[in-house]
C-alpha cells in the first residue's frame, strides 16, 4: 500500500532528520542558557550557533536577531513594539500582521489582479498623509506564492521617512533571501515552514530599530523577549536553517515538478485557473481554482485518497472559508471558495505528483462528468 502524499507544504514542513537530530541531545539534559555554570554555558553557545545559522539564511546580521515563540509572535513583537504613527500594510497579508494592524489602526494597500502589491498606491498613501509610517508587506503570499516587490516598497517607504517590516515566513528556504538587498528594517522567520520545529520564530532587526519588548520579564534575548530559551527548538531552527540553505540547489528540480502538476491539472480541468500564474511566484506554490467545485470537496477527495492539500489560509485550523487574498485579488466569492492550495516541500516527488493528478482527475470526473456526488459538491456555473 502506498503511503499519504503530504502537499502542505505551507502550511507546515515535516520536520528534516538533520533538525530532529541536532535538537534530541537537548531533550533531557537541564539547559537554561541563562545559567552561568557549565550547562547553561553549553546551552548559551547553541543558541549563539543556531543564531548565526537562521540570520545566514536570511543574508542577516545575527546580533540583530531575537528568537521568539512563532512567526506570529514576530509580526507582532514587529508592529507593536516599534513607535510609528501610520501602519500601512498589504491587503494580503497574513492575519498575524493584518489582524494585529487593524487592532493599531492599519491602513490597507491594494493589490493587483495578479496578487502584487500595488507601489503606486503604497506612494501615493505615503504622499498624502503626516506621521513616520511603519510598513508591513510579505516577501511571498502563503496562499498563491505571488513574490512581493519588496525592494521597490522598500525605497517608497524609506523615501517617506518610514520604516521597512517584511514578513519573509513563505520565501525562506524557496528563495534566496537577503535582508539588506530586500532593504528590510525587520524580518519575521519561522522554524516550521523551512522543515524545523514548531514553536519557534524570529524577528531579525537592523541595528537603527528601536524595539522594545512585548514580553517582559528576564533580561533574555537582550532584553527584547523576556522567558527562558527554547534550547532545543532555536537548535533545530538552526539545523533547519543550514539544511534548507543548502538545498536551495534543489529549488529548480522541485519548480519542474510544480509545473508539471499545474500542467497536468489544467488538461484535466482545462477551465481551471492558477492564480497568480502569471506573475513571479515561489517555485512550490499552486493555488488552483476548478470552477465548480466547492474547495471543500476537493479537499475531502482528495484526503479520502491519501493526498493532503489546504485552502486559503489554513495554518491555523481545519476551517474552509474563501479567502481574503483571493478576494483582495478580485475573485468572486465563488471563485474563490473553489480555489485549493498545492503547496510542495523538502519531502515531494515526482510519484507525489502523478498520485496528486490522478486524485484530482477522479475528484474532476466525478463532480463535473458523472453527476454530483452530493448536494454541496458542485455549484452552479458562477452568475457573477
Ligand atoms: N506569516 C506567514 C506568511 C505565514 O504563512 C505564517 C503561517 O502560519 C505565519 C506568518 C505564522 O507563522 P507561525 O506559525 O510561526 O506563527
Amino acid at each position: 500500500m502506498t503511503g499519504p502524499v503530504y502537499l502542505d507544504h505551507n502550511a507546515t514542513s515535516p520536520l528534516r532528520p538533520e533538525a530532529l537530530a541536532a535538537m534530541q541531545p537537548w531533550f533531557g539534559v537541564p539547559s537554561n542558557a541563562s545559567s552561568v555554570h557549565g550547562f547553561g554555558r553549553k546551552a548559551k553557545a547553541a543558541v549563539e550557533e543556531a543564531r548565526e545559522l537562521v540570520a545566514l539564511l536570511a543574508g542577516a546580521d545575527p546580533a540583530g536577531l531575537t528568537f521568539t515563540g512563532s512567526a506570529s509572535e514576530a509580526n507582532n513583537l514587529a508592529l507593536r513594539g516599534t513607535p510609528h504613527g501610520r501602519l500601512p500594510v498589504s491587503a494580503i497579508e497574513h492575519p498575524s500582521v493584518l489582524t494585529t494592524a487593524r487592532e493599531l489602526g492599519a491602513e490597507i494597500v491594494p493589490v493587483t489582479p495578479d496578487g502584487v502589491v500595488d507601489l503606486d498606491a503604497l506612494a501615493s498613501l505615503l504622499a498624502d498623509g503626516e506621521g513616520a509610517a511603519l510598513v508591513s508587506i510579505m516577501a511571498a503570499n502563503n496562499e498563491t506564492g505571488v513574490l512581493q516587490p519588496v525592494a521597490e516598497a522598500s525605497e517608497i517607504v524609506h523615501r517617506h521617512g518610514g520604516l521597512f517590516h517584511v514578513d519573509a515566513v513563505q520565501g525562506a528556504g524557496k528563495v534566496a533571501l537577503d535582508m539588506a538587498a530586500m532593504g528590510a528594517d525587520m524580518m519575521s522567520l519561522s522554524a516550521h515552514k523551512i522543515g524545523g520545529p514548531q514553536g519557534v520564530g524570529c524577528l531579525i532587526a537592523a541595528p537603527h530599530v528601536m524595539l522594545a519588548a512585548e514580553i517582559t520579564g528576564g533580561g533574555q534575548e537582550r532584553g527584547r523577549r523576556a522567558g527562558t530559551e527554547n534550547v532545543a527548538g532555536i537548535v533545530g531552527f538552526g539545523a533547519a536553517a543550514e539544511a534548507a540553505r543548502a538545498a536551495l540547489a534543489d529549488i529548480p528540480a522541485l519548480a519542474a515538478l510544480r509545473d508539471r502538476l499545474e500542467a497536468g491539472a489544467c488538461d484535466i480541468s482545462p477551465k481551471a485557473r492558477v492564480y497568480g500564474g502569471e506573475v513571479r511566484r515561489l517555485p512550490n506554490t499552486t493555488c488552483l481554482m476548478t470552477p465548480g467545485i466547492n474547495a471543500d470537496v476537493q479537499l475531502m477527495s482528495l484526503d479520502m485518497a491519501g493526498v493532503a492539500v489546504s485552502s486559503g489560509s489554513a495554518c491555523s485550523s481545519g476551517k474552509v472559508s474563501s479567502s481574503h487574498v483571493l478576494r483582495a485579488m478580485g475573485a468572486t466569492e465563488r471563485e474563490a471558495a473553489s480555489a485549493i492550495r498545492v503547496s510542495l516541500g523538502w519531502t515531494t516527488t515526482a510519484d507525489d505528483v502523478t498520485r496528486f493528478l490522478e486524485a484530482y482527475a477522479a475528484l474532476v470526473a466525478r463532480a463535473l462528468g458523472n453527476g454530483a456526488p452530493g448536494k454541496s459538491a458542485t455549484q452552479p456555473e458562477a452568475a457573477e
